[in-house]
């Protein structure tokens, strides 16, 4: 769970804002929101940080254009305008100005940590920061990021790196790679359901997104159709085009289903499922370095964790920060027990300890896989079909009413909590209608609105089930 601030050290950057939209982050004009989890939306929400970004013509919010979609369809009571959430094309860069005196270069990366998630490399003058935000990345894979490389190849200076610490200990040296996860997963569901034709399958994932690289494969692999029964959570898988046709409103048929992300308990429809049912947790907190040693799995009582990582393990780290070699580097994660310099520690003792070994042998796993891992995480987290998100870029929401033919209904499932007709547009789960009822929702009272949110601090970031470190 991210423990930065917001801001940043450098001086020359202290108009920047990342991740953190809280009251004390008011006097940043660039802000700048790395992913869709909510340890890194604090504030966001706001009605205070509304206003101020609404009422001042120098302050702005960037993101993905995954995350501008999803900042946008989740914003129904509270309304940030899309004019004034700027998307920035994944590789590319923007230039942002500061009162006409001050600008900065920012280039936003694909992170490989959830849909939409980047990295932002900030450039000015001599200066150059990476911000991974949450990512996971395999180490042969930072080596063919451009942004990160001058001309001639070679790895630009960078004054500081505010890395993503999450798995920076030693318990978490390794994680499988994330296809390996992936395949121990759908294998998995595909022997389970193969055993009986009565058996089934739920999945369970603290979040209301994150689990797409899973779903893709169960369509491509197991062919049956997944039933999600959180309304919030299928509006987010929904949305994207690779998972268009393989979400299914029939209940009572659906073999596969997503349990409720706010069932913190019991699932019912696992209750009721019985002896038939076995649960699927992807975590990786779960599993420390001795635990993976004798499985990649566990289970209990029908409900199996498997090592599912989507944060770097301190391999990855130890490699990337090696090969990056920043001036500096900021822990963002810094659990409470532990100390900034503890992280630290952890951290530079690792590094050292890879450089004095001169065989590598603590890294020979991770070579040998890196070709495998490479083609997939920069590429598995951007839906391939974005468009029609594009249409989020027009100031003029009237625009969408026009016909297109991406936006084929999806249907959308069967029980609807929403009361009055504005409020039967907003559970459509079309990106069209949801569009459309922003625009809505813009001239309307909020308060004819009664959509279902839950808590900021639930759900969208508790990615495991153990507490970290
Ligand atoms: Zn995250
Ligand atoms: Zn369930």
């Amino acid at each position: 769970m991210s423990t930065f601030g917001g801001k940043l050290l450098e001086t020359s950057l202290d108009f920047i804002r990342i991740d953190d939209f809280q009251t004390r982050n008011f006097d940043g004009s660039a802000f700048f929101l790395s992913h869709f989890h909510s340890d890194h939306m604090r504030g966001l929400y706001s009605s205070e940080f509304i206003k101020l970004l609404v009422e001042d013509d120098n302050k702005m919010l960037y993101c993905s254009m995954f995350t501008k979609y999803m900042v946008l369809s989740k914003d129904r009571c509270c309304k940030i305008p899309m004019e004034k959430i700027c998307a920035i094309e994944v590789n590319s860069t923007l230039v942002v100005q500061h009162n006409n005196r001050e600008s900065v270069q920012v280039t936003a990366i694909p992170a490989g940590h959830c849909p939409g998630s980047v990295m932002f490399l900030f450039e000015q003058g001599k200066t150059c920061i990476l911000y991974t935000g949450d990512f996971r990345i395999h180490p042969n894979d930072v080596k063919k990021i451009k942004a990160l490389h001058d001309r001639s190849g070679m790895v630009k200076k960078i004054d500081t790196l505010y890395l993503d610490t999450t798995f920076c200990h030693t318990k978490y040296l390794t994680f499988p790679s994330r296809n390996q996860s992936l395949e121990d997963i759908v294998d998995l569901i595909a022997s389970w359901l193969n055993e009986d034709c009565l058996n089934e399958v739920g999945i369970r994932y603290n979040s209301y997104h994150g689990l797409e690289p899973i779903l893709i494969l169960i369509s491509q692999r197991i062919k049956e159709r997944i039933w999600i029964a959180d309304e919030r959570s299928y509006a987010n898988y929904a949305v994207i085009p690779e998972l268009h046709d393989m979400l299914t409103s029939e209940k009572l048929s659906a073999k596969i289903h997503l349990c409720p992300v706010s069932s913190q308990g019991e699932c019912q429809r696992c209750l009721r499922t019985g002896k038939f049912i076995k649960t699927i947790k992807p975590c990786a907190m779960s599993f420390n370095l001795q635990q993976l040693q004798k499985s990649r799995v566990k289970e209990d009582c029908n409900v199996v964790r498997v090592a599912y990582a989507t944060h770097c393990s301190l391999e990855e780290l130890i490699k990337i920060v090696s090969y990056l070699k920043p001036e500096n580097t900021y822990p963002c994660v810094v659990p409470n027990n532990t100390s900034h310099e503890q992280v630290l520690e952890n951290l530079q003792l690792s590094v050292l300890k890879l450089q004095t070994d001169e065989k590598e042998n603590l890294l020979s796993c991770a070579n040998e896989s890196s070709d495998q891992e490479s083609t997939s995480s920069s590429s598995w987290f951007q839906p391939t079909k974005m468009s029609y998100l594009s249409k989020l870029q027009t100031s003029n929401l009237s625009t969408t009413n026009s016909s297109d033919d991406s936006l084929s209904p999806i249907t959308p499932p069967a029980k609807r909590r929403c009361s009055s007709q504005v409020n039967e547009a907003v559970g459509c789960s079309s990106v069209q209608s949801q569009v459309q009822d922003l625009t809505i929702n813009e001239t309307d009272s909020s308060d004819s609105i009664e959509v279902i949110e839950e808590p900021l601090s639930q759900g969208d970031t508790i990615e495991d089930d153990s507490p970290p470190l």
